[in-house]
């Protein structure tokens, strides 16, 4: 029998792990997941340090299967890459975020993940383009999120896209800084607007002095740069306390709002003002 990735049909092989199966099944479920309405995104807040503002909120896609229940991006995105799926659920990501933003009744940033998949697209650029007119999201509201493995691969290329996509007033910002391929080289030669510090640096920080010093380090870097740093999953108050004694921009994390629907926004929002 043959059995391709992403055909919609299943194959069940005797000789094939559980877990190859589950993978197979997960990746053709997914591609109707979006037609049959079980994808939508939520939104956590990045809040300001230095203004105590809310600065804007990251879109985070979630799957509710008909079967297995919430399936957990962590899972389903590397699937989705390595079945090509991924570009046109991005896309759909892209365009969904763009709509919701739009509706909101402040002017925040929507930040939005782009798999490393996506941004290898010859027309990454002309697909951003087409949605932002297509949804009227004026481009200053966007902000797109990338980790270095989408840009070592072709590092020219990168910079050609990284540039046309900021010519329109979209930011950008490295996702999950200080993990894999973080080199200070892709930082200087970049033009990012912001670093995000990985959580895992900030979960060990009250255990561990090197944490504790690769987020100082990472700090400075953006200071020396002149890129404002946002520290991922701050869930406590003694870990804001660290980022504040360290001089971090911005902070995101449980402490200030878990990933939430687009209509408890504003309940978000008080909250903010009341820390
Ligand atoms: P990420 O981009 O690093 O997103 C941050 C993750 O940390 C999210 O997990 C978020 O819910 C979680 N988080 C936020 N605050 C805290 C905290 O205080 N403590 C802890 N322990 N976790 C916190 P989530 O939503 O499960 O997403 C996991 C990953 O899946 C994301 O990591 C991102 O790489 C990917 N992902 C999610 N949505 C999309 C998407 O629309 N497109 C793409 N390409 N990837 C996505
Ligand atoms: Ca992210
Ligand atoms: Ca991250
Ligand atoms: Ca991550």
């Amino acid at each position: 029998a043959k059995a391709t990735l992403g055909e919609s049909v299943c194959f069940f092989e005797p000789g094939m792990d559980e877990s190859a199966r589950q993978r197979r099944q997960l990746a053709a479920d997914l591609r109707h997941a979006v037609e049959r309405g079980e994808l939508r995104l939520l939104y956590q807040p990045q809040r300001s340090l230095r203004t105590g503002t809310l600065a804007g909120y990251e879109a985070l896609l979630r799957w509710q299967h008909p079967v297995r229940g919430a399936v957990s991006p962590a899972d389903f995105i590397p699937i989705a890459e390595e079945t090509g799926e991924i570009i046109a659920l991005g896309e759909w990501v892209l365009r969904q975020a763009c709509i919701e933003a739009r509706g909101w009744p402040g002017e925040e940033k929507v930040a939005v993940n782009l798999s490393p998949v996506q941004f290898l697209q010859p027309d990454l650029v002309e697909m951003v383009r087409a949605v932002l007119l297509e949804t009227g999201l004026p481009a200053r509201r966007l902000e797109l999120e990338i980790t270095e493995t989408a840009i070592i691969s072709d590092k020219l290329r990168a910079l050609h896209c990284l540039r046309q996509i900021k010519g329109m007033g979209i930011s950008v910002a490295i996702d999950d800084f200080g993990t894999g391929y973080s080199s200070l080289d892709t930082l200087q030669s970049f033009p990012f607007d912001k670093i995000k510090i990985d959580k895992s640096f900030l979960m060990r920080s009250e255990g561990s002095a090197q944490a504790r010093a690769i987020i100082r380090a990472v700090l400075a870097l953006g200071k020396s740069l002149d890129i404002p740093v946002l520290a991922e999953g701050v869930e406590t108050e003694s870990q804001l306390r660290v980022l504040e004694a360290e001089g971090c921009d911005e902070a995101q994390g449980y402490y200030f709002g878990r990933p939430a629907e687009a209509p408890s926004l504003e309940v978000t929002e008080t909250r903010l003002q009341k820390i």
